[in-house]
């Protein structure tokens, strides 16, 4: 596995690469806006293809790099579905899985920091953001946190794994790069308390500045999403209801970009076919599936993801790839579904 730890000096925040292979898919947790350059740098010099860029939750002490990364690389943006983020392509919730070839991320709600605190765990560690930190936790005085969720999340979930397993947080400020869960159920100072009130109690009084970049990264985190505008205005987006009015046309084919997970969840536009976004240029290069399909005369692609955003990031592949006769539903089933459109479970 490659398996790489980058440090932010000026926030102290760790973001992780991840990969099963040179060559493979890779993911990113919690990147950096001003280390986006490197990040890319170093997914060259691996030969990796950036698939998925993750935030553990909405930062209040530094601009993400999800937006960036996925301007750069076309890469999904995840978050989880609690989020007051914009939009990312793709929400996750406790139980889902973050899958990129060879590396799953189970996806483990953790709120108290924040209430979109999320932690991703492998069979040998676990991402746990802001929730647990090394001999810390994360502040519970801002962005809806919540001490008692918190005490929770880590009593509940995270020091239910097994005490051998890595953690790796979002933030370490003294130095220190990794733990294990059996040695912070033992030291950390915060996990020491007699009740969840004595904990409640100690959060409720430390008495913290805000981070310094408070106000201008929150809103900034707040609107990562693809101007999906931009296709719009190069006459590449339907709304819902425009495309209401095309399903069922001559030619007309309908392609959901979303992942097996998303699909059996939220259900399917009926007649869609399933072509996931991350296989799309193999299926918009010549001889892919969705090239003849495309290029099959009368036949217009109509791609639709979640919230629109991969479906736009796809069109614009498909046109560059010579498939003039492709659009996409803006907003994605989401919006689909808020006009009124039939959705159905997956079959
Ligand atoms: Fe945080």
């Amino acid at each position: 596995m490659i398996f790489r730890q980058l440090f932010d000096s000026t926030s102290c925040t760790y973001t992780y690469l991840l990969a099963s292979r040179r060559g493979g898919e890779a993911l990113i947790i919690d990147p950096v806006l001003e280390k986006v350059d490197r990040y890319v740098q170093l997914l060259q010099d691996l030969d990796l293809k950036l698939i998925k860029a993750v935030d553990t939750h909405l930062h209040a002490d530094h601009i993400t790099g999800l937006g960036a990364l996925r301007d750069k690389t076309q890469c999904i943006t995840v978050m989880g579905e609690q989020s007051g983020v914009d939009v990312v392509s793709m929400r996750v919730a406790d139980g889902d899985r973050i899958d990129i070839e060879g590396v799953n991320l189970d996806v483990i709600y953790t709120p108290g920091h924040t209430d979109d605190s999320y932690s991703f765990a492998m069979a040998d560690r676990v991402f746990t953001g802001d929730t647990l930190l090394i001999r810390g936790t994360g502040r519970t005085d801002f962005q809806r946190g919540d001490a008692r969720a918190q005490y929770e999340s880590i009593f509940g979930r995270l020091l239910k794994l097994p005490d051998q397993t890595l953690v790796y947080p979002a933030h370490d400020y003294k130095g220190d790069t990794v733990s294990t869960i059996g040695e912070e159920r033992a030291c950390n100072p915060r996990l020491q308390m007699k009740s969840v009130d004595e904990y409640v109690q100690l959060m409720t009084n430390l008495n913290l500045p805000n981070p310094k970049m408070m106000d201008v990264a929150v809103p900034a985190n707040m609107h990562v999403g693809l101007a999906q505008d931009d296709v719009a205005r190069r006459g590449w987006a339907f709304t819902p209801s425009q495309a209401m009015e095309l399903i069922g046309q001559q030619g007309v084919v309908l392609i959901d970009l979303r992942e097996r997970r998303e699909r059996e969840r939220h259900g399917i536009i009926p007649g869609s076919l399933h072509a996931p976004y991350p296989d799309l240029s193999d299926n918009v290069r010549s001889g892919g599936l969705l090239h003849e399909l495309g290029l099959a005369s009368g036949n217009r692609l109509l791609f639709y993801c979640a919230f629109g955003e991969r479906s736009a990031m796809a069109v614009q592949a498909a046109q560059q790839a010579g498939l003039a006769n492709t659009r996409h539903i803006q907003g994605g089933i989401e919006a689909w579904r808020k006009a009124g459109g039939q959705t159905i479970p997956v079959g």
